[in-house]
């Protein structure tokens, strides 16, 4: 190999993430939150009042002394990072990107605890496990999406983050697909795309949530142009949170729900 091409890989270094399991981000990445627990019902009330997305509730209890719980809701969080600026050391982002789950609850983060994001894998249908295991297809329907959650939904399959090595891929036609990837937050106009999209992809099939504004609207929540209607009557087998996600987030997520390790 000439000498100019050996050059130019050993600067370059290695191309791909070799690990994706166990990956670190850096720490400016917004992951999961950590909320002290003595935040005080004024700061909660502060920062809940400026959260552009509602994310943030109080719960106060008065039972044998005052208790205060807040919560960020990391299925509505944008993670702008405003709450963090104004109590800075009291709420942190961390850089840990695992917070996909398939249940909804579960992205509820509560002040004084610092427990991890995690699915659960006893409410993992049988038939992901035995169907998706070793090839998973996938159809992405961008459902009114701005092309943030799509460019790192592609991102997942370059030469980088390279989710093909575990048989996780994207296809065009919903007809191949196993699944469906729902960005954005569902507009009146999708909705009977989205249906027949779904309708086309052969059973068993899984439906995945992909970024603050498919798990919950994001902005866009309460807007006459939104029709939620299809995740009235099918359930979700995946919440990817991010605002976008990060590729990391979704590989992880999609992993742990086909039970690859
Ligand atoms: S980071 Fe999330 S919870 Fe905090 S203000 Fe922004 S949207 Fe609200």
């Amino acid at each position: 190999m000439p000498l100019k091409e050996i050059n130019i890989f050993r600067r370059h270094g290695m191309q791909f993430v070799p690990d994706l399991r166990n990956a670190v981000l850096p720490e400016i990445f917004r992951g999961r939150p950590v909320i002290s627990g003595d935040i005080s019902v004024g700061e909660t009330e502060m920062i809940s009042n400026m959260c552009p997305v509602n994310a943030i509730e109080v719960n106060a209890t008065v039972q044998g002394g005052l208790s205060v719980t807040c919560t960020i809701d990391l299925g509505k969080c944008v993670f702008c990072r405003e709450c963090e600026f104004a109590l800075p050391g009291r709420i942190r982002f961390t850089n840990d990107h695992k917070i996909a789950t398939n249940i909804r609850e579960r992205l509820m983060v509560a002040s004084g605890t610092d427990q991890p994001v995690r699915l659960d894998p006893a409410r993992v249908r049988n038939e992901i496990h035995s169907f998706f295991r070793h090839a998973l297809k996938l159809r992405q329907v961008s459902a009114a999406g701005d092309n943030s959650t799509e460019m790192e939904l592609n991102a997942s399959g370059n030469v980088n983050f390279d989710m093909g090595r575990y048989g996780i891929e994207f296809v065009a036609s919903p007809r191949h697909a196993d699944g469906i990837v729902i960005t954005g937050p569902i507009s009146q106009n999708m909705s009977e795309a989205l249906q027949i999209c779904y309708d086309a992809i052969p059973s068993p099939k899984l439906i995945i949530l992909a970024g603050t504004d498919a798990i919950s609207s994001g902005i866009f929540s309460g807007s006459a142009a939104i029709n939620r209607e299809f995740l009235d009557i099918h359930p979700v087998d995946l919440y990817v949170p991010g605002n976008p996600p990060h590729p990391l987030t979704f590989i992880n997520g999609i992993l742990d729900l086909i039970g690859r390790s």
